[in-house]
């Protein structure tokens, strides 16, 4: 079947492509690419990829594709699946005879109710999702194909699940995809140099940390990778394909989880010559950063969370504040920049832990920061015991306000959501606003032009950001 991978239009500057773990508008513009979707692409002959927020797409653009599809598979969200619901029942206007299936985390957790929201949809997978697609649109009938719920006639049927991938070598390489059909220049992350491309070298965190989305619902615990050869080949498959690429960024959960592949990854890196980053936890060894430092890596994102310990308890983050303390200042000494994330408003959150986050950071002085509202999804264990213990401010799904910026999902009896929502923007600024840190951004700025350029411009978006929040509040 002539195969449509569609990343829906949402709101404006709505960053909730496969690869965001957060999908909400950003602070700044941030795209990241659809790497999820990108993969069945790679495996579906002559399919398109259409990534419409990072493209600036309009709805109606989208709905006149319709017409040159047979099937199409639109990636969804919690935050964008109502949208995403009306873009499927409009594209199934325009062409009737077009099958119709939604991908993506929301769904695959919550099957019947997503497929009983629209007669637009045909099916939609309950899990991962690349062979199922691909068998689809080679044609075998949905009754046939295991791993997802469909509707035949008035019936909504739910087959067998399908077992998760383990060979993950044998998956094509989603470059491939990316050169037939996105432009890269269309995707930024602030903190990563521009032109960046990133993609997965593996499935799966070893982690179990209640509030995070992906190994939850679609990758599960176990780290399962690609060999640090074939990793090597797409890299240099990359460099061949985009030599205006500046820095290649491994989107798994967690790089780190196993440490001799990444050194062995790292390794075959350093031959290439390329600059690279990746996601980590906060206990990787001197040893081992020290290999990924000296072939080639530039930045870690590290997902910090929280400066207290019992917070990092409730959570099951398994990490200890002084390890953190501790691989911060080991990557400081080895010259590897972080963006450290943190999160406001997990359980077990008061007024004084907020604080006691907030000096955390400013002395563990990642390079840059993102704050983000705890927020419960579906299919995650933090959105079990917020129902249970009726922290759930509003109904499912609202983990965004309808212009797409995040909100408060989550309130305590101690502590309301709208300090909550405020407690975002005064952590920003406490950050930022900071003589020293002030004073390394300038430096930085000052050593390139297009540096210069690139700050002033994300800095106008942040300020333009905190206004928003402001009137919304
Ligand atoms: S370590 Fe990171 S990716 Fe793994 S479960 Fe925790 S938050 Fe998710």
């Amino acid at each position: 079947m002539k195969t449509l991978f569609l990343n829906p239009p949402s709101f404006d500057g709505f960053d909730g492509g496969a690869g965001s773990r957060y999908q909400a508008r950003r602070e700044i513009r941030s795209f990241w690419y659809p790497t999820w979707l990108a993969q069945p692409a790679a495996m579906v002959p002559d399919s398109v990829l259409v990534d419409a927020p990072a493209r600036g797409l309009s709805v109606e653009s989208v709905v006149k594709m319709a017409h040159g599809f047979e099937l199409a598979v639109l990636h969804t969200s919690t935050p964008s699946f109502a949208n995403d619901v009306r873009i499927a029942e409009a594209m199934k206007a325009a062409n009737p005879k077009l099958m119709l299936g939604l991908v993506g985390a929301h769904v695959a957790v919550n099957p019947g109710p997503s497929i009983n929201a629209s007669t637009a949809i045909d099916f939609v997978a309950n899990g991962e999702f690349d062979y199922t697609v691909q068998e689809i649109a080679a044609g075998k009938p949905l009754a046939d194909v295991t791993g997802i719920t469909y509707r035949a006639d008035d019936k909504v049927i739910r087959n067998a699940d399908r077992p998760i991938i383990e060979d993950m070598n044998a998956l094509p390489s989603v470059i491939d995809v990316y050169r037939r059909d996105l432009v890269i220049e269309d995707y930024f992350i602030g903190y990563l140099e521009h032109p960046y491309v990133s993609f997965y070298t593996g499935r799966g965190c070893k982690s179990r940390c209640s509030f995070c989305l992906w190994p939850q619902t679609l990758g599960g615990h176990r780290y399962r990778t690609r060999s640090p050869e074939v990793v090597a080949e797409e890299v240099a498959k990359v460099k061949t394909y985009f030599p205006q690429v500046k820095e290649i960024f491994f989107d798994d959960d967690t790089f780190t989880d196993d440490l001799p592949r990444a050194e062995a990854t790292a390794r075959l890196l350093g031959k290439l010559g390329v600059t690279w980053s990746c996601n980590a936890k906060a206990n990787v060894p001197y040893e081992t950063l020290k290999v990924m430092r000296d072939n080639g890596l530039r930045l870690l994102l590290v997902g910090y969370e929280s400066g207290n310990q019992q917070i990092l308890l409730n959570i099951k983050k398994g990490m200890r504040v002084e390890f953190a303390r501790r691989f911060t200042a080991d990557c400081h000494k080895l010259g590897i920049k972080i963006h450290g994330t943190f999160i406001v408003g997990l359980p077990g959150e008061t007024r004084e832990t907020i604080e006691e986050t907030i000096r955390f950071a400013q002395e563990i002085n990642p390079h840059t920061i993102q704050v983000s509202l705890a927020a419960a999804y579906p299919g995650t264990s933090l959105y079990k015991e917020a129902q249970e213990n009726n922290w759930l401010r509003r109904p499912a799904g609202d983990v965004v306000a309808n212009d797409g910026l995040q909100i408060s999902s989550l309130e305590y009896p101690h502590l309301s959501h709208q300090e909550i929502f405020e407690a975002l923007a005064t952590f920003y600024k406490r950050f930022y606003f900071r003589p020293r840190k002030i004073g390394e951004i300038t430096w930085e700025m000052l050593q390139s032009w297009s540096m210069m350029k690139r700050r002033l411009r994300e800095g106008a978006e942040f300020f333009q950001f905190l206004r928003q929040r402001n009137d919304a509040s």
